[in-house]
């Protein structure tokens, strides 16, 4: 009898202390609607509305100062990360690049459990922007994940254990998935990305508990013409399919992929979705430069238990220049003109700061800000844009900001309800955009029908001075009431990190110099910062535990903006991926990085070839310098120049032409230049390699979208 209560006063004793710490994210729609007001972070963007504010205040203006290491953790990827850490029960979750997925004491920093869902290293391939990944989902005990070869992954939260996996892209497609998936209702919500590459944009929403499919809407017409069987196939018929013209876009899928940005109106029980641009970028190529092409670059809201369309606001009809409204969407209540309004902000990479009525889709008010050139205003009335006629490339080159890279891209926002102030990191970067005349769709690969040949055209060296010194990087206060700035902090580079604002009267944010700051709300002065000895992109987060505030934020650069402009960035080698927790008084220390191994230059006395340098240039830039950088200047993913396979015809054949290094995500380009082509541009690469070093102000011009 004893041993039996013995073993009743273990069992109840293990029950308590799951109860103290059950470990099982076991939470649902009320707990992340609850997590807009209070200090739980449960969703990307912290609730539902995403405003990605605490109201935690411990840590403070006054005493972030005394801001310390608690702990931090080291991965295993390299490259870009970009996740947002989720506090739950005492658990922290967080992905990696490669879609990883970690679980941590949030206490002390122990890991709990990890998952790689051995994700191929070709399929690197497809993605444009780096293989990174925004973070998981939780709900009901359940942790969610997309991969970057698209699929949709639950795992139980205590363990890390698939529970179930579906997929939810064409694998013979250029698809992927780098956005944090949302949870609504007992639905899990997930779209994709590929419209650089050509691929027709859809959002799916998956039963939580089992993966399988409540409904899918396409957010482009079907080029068959055809209904999908699909939510969005009502709206289609009546509305989107006469927005398109003939053109490329019945090859290329038509893009408009919703690859980041979700939110959720509760009480009016909308789910509000960023569209990303068209494919091809080129809206002459795409559409025979006819109609509004809905619903790229737009904001839709849908019913979150079928899918059914409720209204839509579309930020840049007739899409020409990769200008995504994919960004940050951030709901709240504002006063404007007297009125409490419900509204939704957003700042989509066209550069204008948008407040919408989140009910119906009506534009209150637009203004830009940052630098911008391709419009003058937007319409009040009609809610359009007022385009500069020379921002449509048809005849001419036009150099543009924003890029490509937009006036603000996926690193989010903050609002702090207590400033009433939207903290919004931006980007100028200036592009050359020119009509690709001859068109040809290559599947698999990047079609935009813009050449991208003339951002590599030298010229002279005081105008490349001057386009770099337009590049810039800013951490802008917005005031989205009355549409204006009230601060301003400049970086030293562009591409800098998320945001996150406190209760404590404070913004966070990383840099791509390497510096993660606090500054005050009100004025922008800066209170703290931390060298992380990386580039940082990801947002911050925080979150309480047993009376102690901590701040928690991934660092690792990478992304869009390293991988096809690393020479407007800091030189600087690829470093583990690094999660830091800061506390008041934190004590720890985390190691100086490992010193790179710098690759020897080649020994160029014994390197020639007998290909054709102008035509290699050519083709580099129209094959190559996505990844490697304009004029070969990246210096991140394999520098070229110095590369060993740059020496000898054969292994350049081997790895160009053969895919010897498929699967570390450099499949063969057979299927796009011949062998001579390769070889052309291996005596172009070689050429490059000779040449003396550019200034650093000349270089920073290159590559510059
Ligand atoms: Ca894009």
């Amino acid at each position: 009898m004893k041993i039996i209560h013995l073993g009743a006063a273990v069992a109840v004793a293990l029950a308590l202390a799951a109860c103290q710490k059950p470990q099982t994210a076991n939470i649902d729609g009320e707990r992340i609607a609850a997590a807009d007001a209070n200090a739980e972070w449960l969703s990307y963007g912290k609730g539902y509305s995403e405003q990605r504010f605490s109201p935690l205040d411990q840590v403070n203006a006054g005493n972030v100062g005394q801001l310390g290491l608690a702990w931090y953790a080291d991965f295993d990827t390299d490259r870009g990360q970009e996740a947002t850490p989720l506090v739950v029960d005492g658990v922290l979750y967080t992905t990696t690049t490669w879609s990883k997925v970690f679980a941590f004491d949030a206490k002390t920093g122990k890991q709990l459990w990890k998952f790689d869902p051995k994700v191929e290293g070709a399929k690197g391939f497809n993605a444009c922007c780096d293989v990174v990944n925004r973070g998981v989902a939780l709900w009901k005990g359940k942790v969610y994940v997309g991969t970057i070869d698209g699929r949709l992954i639950a795992l139980d939260a205590k363990t890390g254990q698939q529970v179930w996996s579906v997929q939810t892209t064409d694998t013979s497609k250029p698809y992927t998935i780098t956005g944090a998936p949302r949870v609504v209702k007992d639905k899990v919500l997930i779209g994709n990305g590929g419209a650089e590459y050509g691929v027709r944009g859809y959002i799916t929403a998956y039963d939580a508990a089992t993966g399988k499919q409540a409904w899918r809407f396409y957010t482009v017409p079907n080029p068959k013409g055809a209904p999908d069987g699909a939510a969005s196939d009502k709206v289609m018929a009546e509305t989107v399919n006469a927005t398109w013209s003939d053109g490329a876009w019945k090859q290329t899928g038509g893009g408009g992929t919703a690859w980041d940005s979700m939110a959720y109106d509760p009480e009016l029980d909308l789910v509000y979705f960023g569209i990303g641009n068209g494919n091809p970028w080129n809206h002459k190529v795409r559409s025979g430069g006819k109609g509004d092409n809905l619903f790229l670059s737009s904001i839709l809201a849908l019913k979150p238990d079928t899918g059914e369309y409720v209204w839509h606001y579309q930020t840049t009809p007739g899409e020409s220049w990769d200008y995504t409204a994919t960004q940050h969407i951030i709901l709240a209540d504002l006063n404007i003109g007297g009125q409490p309004r419900k509204v939704l902000m957003q700042a989509p990479k066209n550069g204008f700061f948008y407040v919408i009525d989140r009910a119906n889709g009506r534009l209150i008010s637009a203004k830009p800000y940052t630098n911008i050139t391709w419009a003058t205003g937007v319409d009040p009335k009609t809610g359009r844009p007022i385009e500069n006629p020379a921002a449509r490339y048809e005849k001419t080159v036009t150099l543009q900001v924003p890029g490509p890279l937009g006036a603000h891209n996926w690193q989010p926002m903050a609002f702090n309800p207590k400033t009433g102030l939207v903290y919004i990191p931006t980007n100028v970067t200036p592009f050359a955009y020119t009509d690709e005349r001859a068109f040809n769709y290559k599947a698999g690969a990047w079609n935009l029908g813009v050449d991208f040949l003339v951002n590599a055209l030298p010229t002279d060296a005081a105008t490349m001075k001057a386009v770099a010194s337009m590049i810039k990087g800013q951490l802008v206060a917005w005031d989205p009431v009355n549409q204006k700035p009230v601060w301003t902090v400049d970086h030293p580079y562009f591409w800098n990190a998320g945001v996150l604002s406190t209760g404590g009267n404070l913004v966070f944010q990383g840099a791509a110099h390497g510096e993660f700051s606090a500054y005050d709300a009100a004025n922008g002065k800066k209170l703290w910062s931390y060298k992380t000895g990386n580039g940082v992109i990801a947002a911050p987060m925080t979150y309480e535990l047993d009376g102690e505030q901590y701040v928690a934020v991934m660092v690792g650069v990478g992304g869009a903006g390293q991988l096809s402009a690393p020479a407007s960035m800091p030189q600087r080698p690829r470093l583990p991926g690094r999660l830091l927790v800061f506390k008041l008084g934190g004590k720890a220390t985390a190691p100086a990085y490992p010193a790179p191994a710098e690759q020897p230059p080649l020994d160029l006395a014994n390197v020639s070839s007998t290909g054709d340098v102008q035509r290699g240039f050519a083709v580099f830039h129209q094959n190559c310098q996505v990844c490697h950088g304009a004029n070969a200047t990246g210096a991140w993913l394999p520098d070229l120049k110095r590369s060993p396979i740059t020496a000898s015809a054969e292994s350049w054949k081997a790895v160009v032409i053969d895919g010897a290094n498929a699967t570390r995500g450099m499949p063969s380009f057979a299927r796009y230049i011949s062998p001579q082509d390769a070889e052309a541009v291996r005596a172009y690469v070689i050429s490059e390699a000779k040449k003396p070093a550019a200034t650093p102000e000349v270089q920073g011009a290159r590559g510059s979208f």
